[in-house]
């Protein structure tokens, strides 16, 4: 057999297939990472204990306990650190409490923080029940309708964006805004569920830390609740570190290779949630009762042409505005809808439909309209089926449309 070719000459999506592949024993081996369950982590003899604490306290992975992680915690960190293209991964118990990790991590009493106002909604309940209580200050803006630098104030400490938003999908410009506060020493920090870090890579743009939720499409099956903290210096390894020890985070050794697992068909599904929402978002877009469809992929999307730039693909959320149906007339359309379910999260091979509180869709600066939104996740269904669905619930809601 030929030598492997050198790593870095292998295109990414091949590079995710083998990460962590475990080594052959004795001339042969299984191709899945083993999952490594512990609490205890036994030594030969107090020496090696020893050894093993300070190459840890130096800041090297080795484990000395379970909560620290083993080899499938390992392999699951090492493949996200080359999806992101960082310098090392955080694994945390859901994609809030990665959100959480970051606050806490890099914000002390005092601090000011600046976070773009489309974010994942929960981020603002940290806030008020938690970074206020520590004399945290959390300013929302707008990063397409404010000036950043103007808000920048000596005490900024981060700037945390999220690409597209969600629920309305607005694109950000993360490198032109990772620029400014970079410049004022800022770290800026961005989730990136929504491209699963395979339609998008942020730390390459500008951003400091990129942030996910595994629970979506890392996982893919909807089986598994999950975060991921990707960092780009050795700097910011140690900040997270700090605050993930005392914290006390850690994942199961069976969550670690089940989001392994669903990494190794991110591409592929991704690229199917992104034919079928294409299909989808094209449809809604010719629905009478439709005023507009919240996807970057499509050319009219105000987004459009910053998602071409910084992004490989668009993923399976769908949004939509109804032209003139009150809250009730668009509960009544998601009630119709037979193959959808209903229901919040999304990444699953599944299509999903929620219907947005008006309250979430105000806090964006970006929202203007008053009529109801539809949230859609397209899932990897037949598209003729989920068409055909959509088409009957339109129907069926007709009169209150
Ligand atoms: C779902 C989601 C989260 C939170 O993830 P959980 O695992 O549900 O806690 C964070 N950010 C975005 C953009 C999400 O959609």
């Amino acid at each position: 057999m030929t030598a492997a070719p050198p790593r870095k000459r292998l295109h990414s999506a091949t590079r995710l297939l083998h990460a962590g592949a475990p080594a052959l024993r004795d001339g042969a081996g299984p191709v899945n990472v083993p999952v490594v369950r512990t609490s205890t982590v036994r030594f030969e003899n107090t020496a090696a204990q020893a050894d093993h604490h300070h190459r840890r306290t130096a800041g090297e992975r080795v484990a000395s306990y379970g909560r620290h992680g083993l080899d499938t915690h390992r392999a699951l960190e090492d493949a996200v650190v080359g999806l992101e293209g960082g310098h090392r991964a955080f694994l945390t118990p859901s994609g809030l409490s990665a959100i959480t990790l970051v606050l806490l991590a890099l914000l002390s009493p005092g601090d000011h923080a600046l976070v773009a106002d489309g974010v994942y909604a929960p981020l603002r309940r940290v806030d008020s029940t938690l970074l206020q209580r520590l004399g945290i200050t959390v300013e929302y803006f707008s990063p397409t309708h404010d000036d950043l630098a103007s808000r920048l104030r000596p005490n900024t400490r981060l700037l945390y964006l999220e690409s597209p938003s969600s629920l309305l999908y607005e694109v950000l410009d993360v490198p032109a805004l990772s620029a400014v506060a970079r410049d004022r020493g800022v770290t800026v920090a961005t989730d990136n569920t929504w491209s699963g870090g395979w339609f998008h890579q942020p730390l390459a743009l500008g951003a400091n830390i990129s942030i996910q939720a595994a629970t979506k499409y890392i996982s893919g099956h909807s089986d598994l609740m999950q975060g991921i903290v990707v960092v780009d210096s050795p700097a910011l390894a140690a900040k997270l570190s700090t605050a993930y020890e005392a914290l006390g985070l850690t994942i199961g050794a069976d969550d670690a290779y089940l989001a392994l697992r669903g990494l190794r068909t991110l591409p592929v599904r991704l690229a199917q949630h992104q034919r079928n929402a294409t299909a989808v978002a094209e449809f809604l877009q010719q629905q009478p009762q439709v005023s507009r469809v919240f996807y970057p992929a499509l050319p009219t999307d105000p987004g459009h042409a910053l998602w071409k730039r910084d992004f490989n693909g668009a993923s399976g959320l769908v949004s939509f505005e109804f032209r003139h149906a009150t809250p009730a007339a668009a509960n009544a359309f998601v009630d119709a809808l037979r193959l959808f379910g209903i229901g919040a999260s999304w990444g699953g091979y599944e299509s999903l439909a929620l219907a947005a509180q008006p309250e979430r869709l105000r806090e964006h600066r970006q929202w203007t309209g008053d009529a109801p939104v539809v949230r859609l996740h397209i899932g990897l269904e037949d598209p003729r089926d989920l068409i055909a669905d959509l088409a009957q619930a339109f129907a069926d809601a007709a009169p209150a449309l």
